[in-house]
């Protein structure tokens, strides 16, 4: 599993920086957004270190599924049957962390870009 040692969702996953988990397991950590755009707004990040979605996908084809399958328990579980989920990719989309990550927003927003 590849690891970045100067990556900030790495040291999350690993428990060396604090973040509010709302769950974790053996191939994802999710956790709440520390400047939250929607009353709910939840990262959730694979264990493995790449830089975006597409990566991700490339090395282990199922991860975005589970991410997915993990934001709609989430989703669940927090009350809301309704929500937007989103991958930035690239800085020029907004992209400014380079560790792999699914945005769970829910509650209070209509309308995208977040
Ligand atoms: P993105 O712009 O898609 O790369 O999203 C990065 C997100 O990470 C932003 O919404 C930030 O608010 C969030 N973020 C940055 N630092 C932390 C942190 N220490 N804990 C939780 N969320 C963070
Ligand atoms: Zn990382």
């Amino acid at each position: 599993m590849a690891t970045d040692a100067n990556c900030l969702f790495c040291k999350i996953v690993a428990g060396e920086v604090s973040a509010e988990v709302v769950h974790r397991d053996d191939r994802l950590v999710a956790f709440r957004d520390i400047a939250p755009k929607a009353p709910l707004h939840v990262l959730i990040a694979p264990r493995d270190h790449q830089p975006d979605a597409a990566a991700s996908t490339a090395t282990d084809p199922t991860i975005v599924g589970e991410l997915v399958a993990a934001a709609a328990v989430i989703a669940e579980q927090e009350g809301y049957e309704a929500y937007n989920l989103l991958f930035n990719t690239g800085a020029e989309a907004g992209q400014t962390i380079f560790h792999t990550h699914l945005h769970l927003l829910a509650g209070g927003i209509s309308a995208l870009p977040v």
